[in-house]
């Protein structure tokens, strides 16, 4: 069973309002095990919503539809339900007796408009409405259900929960879906891309995708199969496979973080951490102190911005940074054995770079960002350009930070 979800309204296309409804079903959707393969948003136009609708019947065997079931002129669900089934809509008493009843039990009158929502197109249903006074509207089109739902979010979850779940519940017993997540680093989406090839194919059970943000490759693997057992197994296989192929470059699964993962090898290993920040101004030490418990291992950070702090605060020698610069690995590699002696760590990250937009040079370009490693018996540093914009650039090098201390862990 595949769904499609259609959104009518003009303020969602205007962005004055935000397509919560769309994405709240798609959530019960995945719970109940049952893929959305569509979304549409369309305005308050009875030709374009017969047509959307007609293209979220050709998607799916289920189209949720919300907004549009109001009392004005230009809430239209109703009236391109009616032209896509091709039946007139019909009056019922007793819609109009509970939408009046509904009003008088707030101590007010109706308004004449509110009439029209006592139409629903012949042969359809109406699904109660328990918040609000439109109903509901279930019809069918051929084998495929057509479900129209409130745009008020509040009335569309109500009668989605009680009117519509249990119904495709029943539909859809024997499917389920399993999602599992590999996050991965130090490698970009379309390298990933060329090296997994078939298996992201679309089409392919499970699917394989991926989505980036920030140096992070997250690869989703949706296994779909009439139990639950079978679909973990596929997507078990599938994790196997990826594994195989990525390598390293794996390193968590599901939500983790990766300052999450490298805690917990720290800890895991008794081993401590410090850090020196130069253009990261501390974001390292922030997305190391994200975790919970980080207090195991991480010591302490420094933030030296200025040449006079890396002296004072790490000893950096003041000359080295006359000769090479404070962008430099000399300097970055200076920063992390100041910073390991001071604190007394295991490990010291260093960062020092140029995060922009200005203080670019041909040698030195934008983006320019060494980042070094101190250990026991090892000092490693690694230059890295990311380019731009300037929040980007601080938030890849503090994420391949903490990914070089990974691998280095990870040995
Ligand atoms: P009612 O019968 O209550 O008038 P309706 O079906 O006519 O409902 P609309 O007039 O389209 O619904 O929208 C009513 C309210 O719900 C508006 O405030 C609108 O911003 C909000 N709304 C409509 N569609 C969505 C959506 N897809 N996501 C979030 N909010 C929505
Ligand atoms: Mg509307």
């Amino acid at each position: 069973m595949k769904v499609s979800i259609v959104s009518i309204g003009n303020e969602l296309l205007s962005g004055r309002t935000v397509d919560t409804n769309a994405a709240w079903l798609a959530a019960e959707m995945l719970a109940l095990n049952t893929p959305v393969v569509s979304g549409y948003i369309v305005g308050d136009e009875v030709e374009r919503i017969v047509r959307t609708l007609r293209a979220a019947c050709e998607d799916a065997d289920v189209v949720l539809v919300t907004g549009g079931l109001g009392p004005t002129e230009d809430d239209l669900t109703r009236e391109a339900l009616a032209a896509l089934l091709g039946v007139q809509l019909v009056f019922h008493q007793d819609l109009l007796d509970r939408i009046a009843g509904f009003f008088t039990a707030l101590g007010r009158t109706m308004a004449a408009t509110n009439r029209r929502q006592a139409y629903l197109p012949a042969g359809a249903q109406a699904l109660h409405n328990s918040v609000g006074t439109a109903p509901g509207i279930a019809a069918q089109r051929e084998h495929r259900r057509i479900f129209a739902m409130p745009g008020v979010p509040s009335e569309m979850q109500r009668m989605f929960t009680d009117g519509i779940k249990p119904t495709l519940k029943a539909l859809n017993a024997g499917q389920h879906i399993v999602v599992r997540k590999l996050q991965c680093c130090g490698t970009g989406e379309s390298n990933i891309a060329q090296v997994v090839g078939p298996l992201m194919a679309r089409g392919r059970n499970p699917l394989i995708n991926s989505t980036a943000s920030q140096g992070v490759v997250t690869m989703h693997i949706i296994a779909t199969a009439p139990s639950e057992g079978e679909a973990l197994g596929m997507a078990r296989s599938d994790e196997q496979l990826l594994r195989e192929m990525l390598g390293p470059a794996v390193f968590g699964v599901e939500d983790q973080t990766l300052a999450e993962v490298v805690g917990g090898m720290l800890a895991a290993r008794g081993m401590t951490l410090a850090t020196a920040e130069s253009c990261t101004g501390g974001l390292l030490a922030k997305l190391i102190t994200d975790v919970p418990g980080a207090s195991r291992y991480f010591l302490q950070s420094w933030v030296t911005y200025s040449n006079q702090a890396k002296t004072a605060l790490l000893g950096v020698p003041t000359a080295l940074i006359a000769e090479h610069g404070a962008v430099s690995q000399q300097v970055a590699e200076a920063m992390a054995l100041g910073a390991r002696k001071a604190a007394a760590a295991d490990y010291a990250i260093a960062i020092t770079g140029i995060a922009g937009p200005d203080g670019g040079s041909s040698e030195k370009p934008l983006g320019l960002v060494y980042i070094a490693l101190a250990a026991n018996d090892r000092l490693y540093c690694r230059r890295c350009e990311f380019g731009q914009p300037r929040a980007a650039v601080r938030l890849r090098a503090a994420t391949t930070a903490l990914d070089i201390l990974r691998q280095e862990l990870a040995g």
